[in-house]
């Protein structure tokens, strides 16, 4: 266990660092975040900040010889960074889970190799690899870059007439993947947590409404039966204990129009799906991420209530005190100056009645 009072370093400076820095700080921790951004929102609440790029050998170095364990809120670091991070000091979750989950490829295909469903899918490195994968799969299809993907970014929907070459393209990327296109019902999302002793512990399914790409509304639980929920918890169990994961993982699933579930994404650290949780479970995810990484016995995750909870995306945080008025929301705003189109500027939780 990382004893309290200990430095947790955080690598990313975004929300998901703040909300992990305030968890962290109620356990009675230090943190420390490595970030590029001067002034991030994860920095206005931890104790020290080191500003470097990802890739600053010496800084990272001298990041690790300021603390105790390190995490990160943001997937995309060198590889390399973070075995040299590893060398120094513990990093939960690990390169090699960070490995499998920031590759696409890498990702569906373990996936796929534990017996869990998935699109259909082909890994593509040319435009003559992408047309066999076309006649493979058949199409609509979604083509996304095999890494450094987000919110919709690095993607290309291509159907019947679509120019192949130019969706290629269009990515400018070495390595991509090809699946076939899910007529899904819903998408849903589990969090789940696997402590230092293999205890696993999972929050329950929540759906997940997109706007534009970006994540819109999360609403706690999701409105599916209870085997289907039991079935995706089980998913989300079994991944984590095939990474060996030591930390949080968030596993988003299409649920398909005749009930299957479909695994699509893995994320090794706390979703914005989960934001819900920091008002309507007893434990919130970011606490549980903390607790994972340092070593504490998990905290329950059941949730208190039912709940709803809305991204606030660019301008929309003009509007916010009209949130203020509702006696069951809770406004979180994550310090960012400019409400730029597509940033994620806050969320608010609204509390409900238990179903
Ligand atoms: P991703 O970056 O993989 O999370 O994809 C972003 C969003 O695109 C997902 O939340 C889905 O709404 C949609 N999407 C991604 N992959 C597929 C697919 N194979 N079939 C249908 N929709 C997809």
């Amino acid at each position: 266990m990382i004893p309290f009072g200990s430095t947790i370093g955080i690598i990313g400076g975004g929300q998901l660092g703040r909300m992990m820095a305030c968890a962290a700080s109620t356990l009675g921790y230090k943190v420390h975040i490595f970030t590029p951004e001067k002034d991030s929102p994860a920095s206005q609440v931890a104790f020290a900040t080191t500003v470097a790029s990802y890739d600053d050998k010496k800084a990272l170095a001298a990041f690790a010889a300021k603390v105790d364990v390190i995490t990160f809120e943001f997937e995309n670091i060198p590889h390399e960074s973070l075995e040299l991070l590893e060398s120094k000091k513990p990093v939960a979750p690990s390169a090699a889970v960070l490995k499998v989950c920031r590759n696409r490829v890498r990702e569906k295909s373990f996936v796929r190799d534990l017996g869990i469903g998935t699109a259909a899918f082909a890994r593509v490195t040319s435009v003559g690899e992408l047309e066999k994968a076309v006649k493979q799969l058949g199409l609509p299809g979604i083509l996304k870059t095999a890494e450094l993907g987000y919110d919709g970014k690095g993607q290309v929907t291509l159907k019947e007439g679509s120019d192949i070459n130019a969706a290629w393209e269009s990515l400018k990327t070495k390595e991509a993947i090809l699946e076939a296109f899910v007529d899904f019902r819903m998408e849903i999302s589990v969090i789940v947590a696997r402590g230092a002793d293999g205890e696993s512990r999972a929050y329950v399914p929540v759906q997940n409404i997109h706007k534009h790409h970006i994540l819109d509304i999360t609403i706690a639980p999701a409105p599916i039966d209870a085997a289907l929920a039991e079935q995706a918890e089980a998913i989300a169990i079994k991944i984590a204990k095939a990474l060996d994961l030591h930390g949080l993982l968030a596993v988003e699933m299409f649920v398909t129009k005749d009930n299957k579930l479909l695994v699509n994404e893995l994320a090794p650290r706390p979703h914005n799906s989960g934001h819900w949780t920091m008002d309507a479970c007893v434990t919130s995810q970011f606490e549980q991420a903390i607790r994972a990484v340092c070593g504490l016995p998990l905290g329950n995750p059941v949730r208190v209530c039912d709940a709803e909870m809305k991204n606030i995306i660019g301008d929309e945080v003009s509007d916010v005190q009209k949130y203020l008025k509702n006696p069951n929301a809770k406004l979180h705003l994550y310090g960012k100056k400019e409400a730029r189109p597509g940033r994620k500027m806050g969320h608010v939780t609204v509390l409900k009645q238990s179903s």
